[in-house]
């Protein structure tokens, strides 16, 4: 067992140096990371390369790629006696290979195999598979009897060269091949690698290590590459997941702590009438959970120390208002709130939905004259002379504002807005552009915060000038627990976990186009508009491709309102003009429309409660958490509401996410479940670029092991902040974690 590193004597922490040297207890990881891969025993230039293609550049990375599974010789199954139809692994001496064609673009290839008790023959209907005469392998697959002989076809297949020292144990690693080399050959580089680098240093306290059960680092290493059983290297693995977990909780609770550390926030004054105003004129009650997450922001609020909240909530539960109450709390204390929406038409529902909010609190649109200086903090205090919210909307290409009839030309807006003229301002990436800035920015709301870039909502924070203004993050993406942990583990953590009343659940439904169900779906639809309610129609997704997806709506567009002749259907794409989105969603609110064919525009956010019925063409090629959001559209009302997947699945994927949405309307069970499918790679996509993907732990299946680290992690830099007892840890997590880190540990 490793000693505690921040015990040991003679370290002392010298600051954050990007390695560490050999000690006497032996080679630690981030020294490791600074020895080329080329150095290993065996590793020449050109494979150096190959690998270095497969990211794999240090001798560190060269250990931390671990075997994908293991062969336990023990388990195989003696051809004699081979379970049929079952999945098996079996071995033995290949006695020969053909290669033959079958038809003009399929190869065959049949190996036959014997292990002495029986022979069976392998085929592969892939020619890049690799089987020499002679050599040891090991099939998993299905046996069956194929004219009387034994056969498999397309196992998976692993070399057990007989050759190979490595592999006479019990226990064979299967390493995912990197760089166009297979299992065996990396099973050889890493097992000098290790040779030379052994003892791998522990880092961890010994009282952890302990503590939580694990392994050593060096048993652990050489457990996850070489065990003697499998229970080996399932301790092994468990060891490295969680170091690897703990790393990245370690460097988002680092972060947490810089950023309050540095009280350079704002304490506002939560206590002015204006927020009371606006609640008290609301046409409903807060629900409890929105009381809650108030609350809980307001006391962000009133702390100097600046706000990183992420308020969740299921689509409808109601996250634009508890958001307008800490905006306003920032207006009534002179400061502006801004609101970052992902796409034209939110952000223009946005504004509507607040200047029409303000307007019923009886606070605007005030008669100022936007060139008057700002003054906001003395007509709030008294209040008698509660003047009005000066509100803009500011995108691309449009901009309003509530103090000026019509459209206002968009220069003025970023006039005003500089000059501390607008008080509250609704926009898209326009906000983060360079050439805004703020007066005075007090708190920032950055909505559905999946679809930026973590980039992005550091970017509007640093609109403000010299001082963190407060952020509050709203996501209606339902994020399993433990991925909010890894992807939001710095924020803090509100949740509207409970829907306004009277909300009915939306019925979902499945029907196949081919079978010809569509027939009953227009009928339905007229029922709908019959009874006074609205129908949305989203036409089938063309991935990466704007003007082909608007092209499909427009087609449909045109089908619907021959079918439907005697309705209101009206059009929206991203092809539109914003001025044109608006008016149709102007027309849609004013019920003027009847059904709207749109394409994925009006995923997000967008609220017609009166629209009862959401029908999705294709349904099977949209991801889970889309129909989710789609579906999310209507249910916003008192009436009941349907939902309509016309699909015919061609994947088993599109087939699971189908059966998903039919089985519940849960979105966090869904949320799960899309990560299930997709597997969490995608999750980790360019969206959140600055976070590594995660190497070994499965944060689905490490679930418990998440907490584990993150609990550990966030209670180490509670005791020492800045890791100054523990610097070879810290030193660790640079060297591992690379530039990602110094995004981690921006504010
Ligand atoms: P989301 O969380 O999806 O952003 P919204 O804020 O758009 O939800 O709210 C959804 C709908 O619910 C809106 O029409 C809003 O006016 C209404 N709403 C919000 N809070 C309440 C409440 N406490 N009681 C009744 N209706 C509410
Ligand atoms: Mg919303």
């Amino acid at each position: 067992m490793g000693r505690a590193a921040g015990t040991r004597p003679g370290t002392v922490a010298t600051g954050m140096t990007s390695r560490a040297a050999a000690t006497s207890t032996g080679r630690p990881l981030s020294f490791l990371t600074g020895i080329p891969v080329d150095r290993v025993k065996g590793i020449g230039p050109r494979t150096a390369s190959r690998l270095a293609d497969a990211g794999i550049h240090s001798v560190a990375d060269l250990l931390l790629h671990v075997p994908r599974r293991y062969l336990d010789r023990s388990q195989l199954f003696d051809l004699s006696d081979v379970p049929l139809g079952e999945e098996v692994t079996v071995g033995g001496t290949v006695l020969s290979v053909t290669k033959r064609r079958i038809s003009r673009n399929r190869t065959m290839i049949e190996a036959v195999v014997t292990d002495g008790t029986n022979i069976l023959t392998a085929v592969w209907f892939n020619p890049y598979v690799k089987v020499r005469e002679g050599s040891e392998v090991a099939l998993s697959g299905k046996a069956e009897r194929f004219r009387g002989r034994l056969q498999m076809k397309n196992p998976d297949l692993d070399a057990l060269d007989a050759q190979d020292s490595l592999v006479t144990g019990r226990v064979v690693p299967i390493h995912p091949s990197a760089g166009g080399l297979g299992p065996a050959q990396l099973r050889r580089s890493i097992h000098n690698a290790l040779t030379r680098a052994r003892p791998v240093h522990e880092v961890l306290p010994a009282e952890m290590v302990e503590r939580l059960g694990l392994v050593d680092r060096d048993r652990a290493f050489t457990g996850v590459h070489f065990p003697g059983t499998i229970e080996d290297a399932d301790r092994a693995r468990r060891r490295l997941v969680f170091d690897e977990l703990f790393r990245l909780e370690l460097a988002l609770a680092l972060r947490k702590h810089r950023q309050a550390a540095d009280a350079t926030g704002i304490a506002h004054d939560t206590g002015g009438g204006l927020v009371d105003r606006f609640v008290t004129a609301l046409p409903y009650r807060l629900t409890g959970a929105q009381r809650r997450a108030s609350d809980e922001i307001s006391a962000d609020l009133a702390d100097p120390r600046p706000m990183h909240r992420l308020l969740q909530g299921e689509v409808g539960s109601g996250k634009t208002v508890v958001a307008a109450a800490a905006l306003l709390t920032a207006v009534q204390g002179g400061h502006q709130g801004a609101v970052m929406a992902p796409t034209e038409v939110l952000a223009g529902q946005h504004y509507l939905a607040f200047r029409e909010l303000l307007a019923s609190a009886g606070l605007g649109p005030p008669l100022v004259d936007p060139a008057a200086p700002a003054g906001m903090t003395s007509l709030f205090s008294n209040g008698d002379h509660v003047q009005g919210v000066r509100l803009a909307l500011l995108t691309a290409d449009h901009a309003a504002a509530n103090f000026v009839a019509g459209a206002a030309k968009r220069s003025d807006v970023v006039d005003w807005i500089a000059s501390g003229s607008v008080d509250l301002v609704v926009g898209t990436h326009s906000l983060i552009q360079d050439a805004l800035s703020f007066a005075r920015l007090g708190v920032a709301v950055v909505d559905e915060q999946h679809r930026f870039g973590v980039y992005q909502r550091v970017r509007l924070k640093e609109k403000a000038d010299g001082y963190d203004p407060d952020l509050l993050i709203m996501t209606a993406t339902p994020i399993p627990r433990t991925l909010a942990m890894t992807l939001y583990g710095d924020l803090d953590v509100s949740l509207l976990d409970e829907m306004p009343p009277g909300r009915m659940p939306v019925v979902t439904t499945h029907v196949s186009r081919t079978a010809g169900d569509e027939a009953g779906v227009y009928d339905m639809v007229r029922a709908e508009v019959a009874a006074g309610r609205q129908v949305f129609v989203v036409c089938p997704l063309v991935e990466d491709s704007d003007k082909l997806e608007a092209a499909s709506a427009t087609a449909e567009f045109e089908r619907l309102a021959g079918i439907l002749a005697d309705i209101r259907v009206g059009l929206i794409h991203g092809q539109l003009r914003s001025d044109e989105k608006e008016d149709v969603m102007r027309r849609l609110r004013a019920g003027e429309i009847d059904v709207l064919v749109a394409t994925t525009v009006i995923e997000v956010g967008i609220d017609v409660p009166n629209a009862t019925m959401m029908i999705i063409e294709d349904a099977d090629r949209f991801g889970l958490s889309q129909l989710h959001q789609l579906r999310g559209r209507v249910g916003r009302g008192a009436h009941s509401s349907t939902c309509v997947l016309v699909a015919d699945p061609t994947t088993s994927e599109g087939e699971a996410r189908i059966a998903a949405m039919l089985a519940t309307t849960d979105g966090f069970r869904l949320a799960e479940e899309d990560l299930r499918i997709r597997g969490q790679g995608t999750v980790f996509g360019a969206r959140q670029a600055g976070l590594t993907d995660l190497k070994l732990a499965d944060i689905l299946r490490d679930a418990e092991m998440l907490v584990t680290a993150r609990r550990e992690a966030f209670a180490l830099v509670g005791r020492d902040p800045d890791l100054r007892a523990h610097a070879e840890i810290a030193v660790e997590i640079r060297s591992i974690l690379g530039e990602d880190v110094e995004w981690l540990l921006r504010s």
